[in-house]
């Protein structure tokens, strides 16, 4: 069976929402606020974890939103930014699905595994995920993670 870990992004992995004055320069279409957020986690210890479900047979995807009422260009840099940190932070991804602020999560994988396991720190997300089950990232995943390692 394939199996897929769908992660979030902001406040799920990158503490964007513990960036200074983040939604200011969000609206103001800056970029620094996704460059500059830190990781949540010890980055070194979740590419070990990762790496070991990985072998598993779980495939690591990011499910991302880019900011609410975008242009075009805002999109594409934040899309860029959201990469880098990924790459930046070691995050061993599979797979990256930036979508505009708002769309269904589910569609981005929809028919790429059986059983998709949602790891999102928005409960409106999760209640909405029809793919697998969710785990709530406003809490510690590490231990969750460790369980499937
Ligand atoms: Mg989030």
């Amino acid at each position: 069976m394939k199996k897929m870990l769908v992660f979030d992004m902001d406040g799920t992995i990158a503490n964007l929402y513990g960036v200074k004055n983040w939604l200011n320069d969000l609206r103001n279409e800056k970029v620094d606020p996704y460059v500059n957020a830190e990781p949540l986690y010890n980055m070194e210890e979740m590419a070990n974890v990762l790496n070991s479900v990985k072998k598993n047979g779980w495939k690591v995807v990011v499910t991302t939103w880019l900011a609410k009422d975008a242009t075009k260009d805002y999109d594409k840099a934040v899309a860029k930014a959201k990469k880098e940190w990924l790459i930046k932070h070691n995050f061993p991804v599979d797979e990256i699905h930036c979508l505009k602020y708002g769309r269904t999560k589910a569609n981005a994988t929809r028919k790429k595994a059986e059983f998709q396991i949602l790891i999102d720190d928005n409960k409106k997300v999760r209640d909405g995920w029809t793919l697998g089950t969710t785990v709530n990232a406003e809490h510690d995943i590490m231990k969750f993670l460790k369980s499937l390692a």
